[in-house]
């Protein structure tokens, strides 16, 4: 074995006995959750250490991104499940059928008719999750609470497979209260499973009963940095410290 595999053999089953204590304070086992290995920004190289270790349930957030990845990958290894976790735009839902086996970010009435429709068109329908924005923050994607039982509603009548709910809390704050808040939503609506927790807090949220834990730092490392383009107020600040 080379030392990335060897490391992330370690990283998988750190992961694993985490989640198997935190599921057994709860009656549950780690087998109970599904792991989802979140690998965006991570190239083919840094994957395959991973899939060698055994890991076969993976998750991207942009559709072009995981275009350029995984069907290379799941050449070479057909059982690997793929799972959308980022936001989508309306004219990305045909690529998204095609791609992905389960998508965790259906938000809003626009996307929703634009994933039924494509499902049609494919002959295929794909298991999705509803976004909860269960933070009410205006710069993140997910259904506002009040307007998420209407939305549950026009799912089941477009015929699209609902499994449950997902959130990703604000950042900085105790995530309990809003993945309690997640589980009582779900319940609510007979929606049985839960995709909340990550690298930071997943052992919480498998305590309040997510079925479905999304995970990239812990299994990977630190992500590197995504290329951004320079803000327009840094190009200004240049330009008068050039000015100067
Ligand atoms: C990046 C990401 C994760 C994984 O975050 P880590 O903190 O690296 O575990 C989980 N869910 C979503 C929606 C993400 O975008």
């Amino acid at each position: 074995m080379t030392t990335d595999s060897i490391e992330a053999a370690e990283r998988l089953s750190a992961v694993r006995d985490a989640m198997d204590r935190a599921a057994r304070l709860t009656g549950r086992t780690a087998d109970d959750v599904t792991l989802i290995a979140i690998s965006k920004t991570q190239d083919a190289n840094a994957i395959r250490p991973l899939i060698a270790a055994g890991q076969r349930v993976y998750g991207e957030n942009r559709v072009q991104e995981a275009q350029a990845k995984w069907p290379a990958l799941r050449e070479e290894h057909a059982d690997i499940a793929l799972h959308l976790v980022g936001q989508l735009q309306s004219n990305k839902a045909e690529d998204a059928v095609a791609l992905f086996d389960v998508i965790h970010s259906l938000d809003r009435p626009s996307l929703l008719a634009a994933l039924a429709k494509a499902m049609d068109k494919a002959g295929r329908r794909i298991p999705c999750y509803v976004q909860v924005n269960i933070g009410g923050e205006a710069q993140k994607g997910g259904c506002p609470i009040a307007e998420t039982p209407a939305l549950i509603a026009v799912a089941r009548a477009a015929d699209i497979p609902l499994l449950g709910l997902m959130c990703v809390p604000p950042a900085d704050v105790e995530p309990a209260p809003y993945f309690a808040l997640l589980a009582k939503m779900a319940r609510e609506e007979g929606l049985p499973r839960l995709s909340m927790g990550m690298s930071g807090d997943f052992e919480t949220a498998i305590m309040l009963g997510a079925t479905d834990i999304r995970v990239g730092t812990a299994l990977f490392g630190e992500r590197p940095a995504p290329a951004r383009p320079v803000p327009a107020s840094g190009r200004g600040m240049l330009r008068n410290s050039r000015a100067a």
